[in-house]
């Protein structure tokens, strides 16, 4: 968008992190993505993982990512011409690659290191920010160079967390990396909500810790439960969000609610 010749920023900006491993990340940045574009949001997701699993789980071969999100960091393209379409309407992505296991030593003596993710999408011509309604940013499971870049560019994280004995583990950790990047590079960072996944009704401890965590957390946590459900598992290998595998399986409906609760928390969040 342009005002008297200036871009506008108009994007918002989520990161999806939690240093544990496969607690729903990356499930819930593609299917999250997929719901807001088909409430009519443009939106693109930035692979920022190595194993490159929203690539693959949107339909991007290895051998079809020609340009990624390490050649955009590393500073060789801008990060614009690294995105392209998804099979959803409204939906882009910029995948990633394995090289970007790298990039922390690539980038060891710059010293604006953290922030190159940040000035990748403030860029000048405003191009991914007025491009866009959401860019979520889907992090590895570390609190490495990655996940900063991520945080320093975010308005906001959204943490994952699996209905499990565990789920609260390195939390602390967690909340304690995000005060830190909110002092150093982005004072306006907040953790936006926390996302509980994995939610089996069978099972009596996932109850137990859902209360736990809404218990301990309060209203930062979605009403919204993502159910365990199969077919959110089987999508990826079908280079498939969810809702377009099984539009009425549990795994999309709850997605789809998740997508209108965010929504009408961010609509509340413009108007207060
Ligand atoms: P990583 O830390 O490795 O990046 P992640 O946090 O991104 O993992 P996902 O890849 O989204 O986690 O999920 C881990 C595994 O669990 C995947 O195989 C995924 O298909 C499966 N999965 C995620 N959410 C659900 C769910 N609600 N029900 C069933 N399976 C799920
Ligand atoms: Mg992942």
């Amino acid at each position: 968008m342009s005002v008297n010749g200036q871009s506008r920023s108009t994007a918002r900006i989520l990161a999806l992190a939690n240093q544990k491993g496969g607690v729903g990340k990356t499930t819930t940045a593609i299917n999250l993505g997929t719901g807001l574009a088909q409430a009519g949001k443009k939106c693109v997701i930035i692979d920022l993982d190595p194993q490159g699993n929203a690539s693959t789980g949107l339909g991007f071969r290895t051998e079809d990512r020609l340009q990624t999100t390490y050649d955009a960091l590393g500073g060789s393209t801008p990060l614009v011409q690294v995105l392209s379409p998804t099979t959803i309407e409204g939906l882009s992505i910029a995948p990633a690659s394995v090289d970007l296991s790298g990039i922390d030593v690539e980038l060891v003596d710059d010293p604006q290191r953290a922030r190159k993710l940040k000035t990748l999408i403030d860029d000048p011509a405003g191009q991914m920010t007025s491009r866009f309604d959401y860019i979520l940013i889907d992090c590895p499971p570390s609190l490495n160079l990655l996940t900063i870049n991520a945080m320093a560019a975010a308005d906001g994280i959204l943490v994952p967390l699996q209905c499990e004995f565990f789920a609260l583990e390195g939390l602390t950790q967690l909340i304690g990396t995000v005060q830190r990047v909110q002092g150093a590079l982005n004072p306006g960072l907040r953790i936006s909500g926390i996302i509980l996944t994995m939610y089996d009704q069978r099972n009596r401890l996932s109850s137990q810790v859902a209360d736990d965590v809404r218990e301990n957390l309060g209203d930062i946590v979605f009403s919204t439960l993502i159910p365990r459900n199969v077919r959110l598992s089987e999508a990826p290998s079908f280079g498939l969000p969810v809702m377009a595998y099984d539009a009425d399986c549990a795994g999309s409906l709850a997605y789809k609610a998740l997508t209108k609760e965010l929504l009408s928390r961010d609509s509340e969040t413009l108007a207060a």
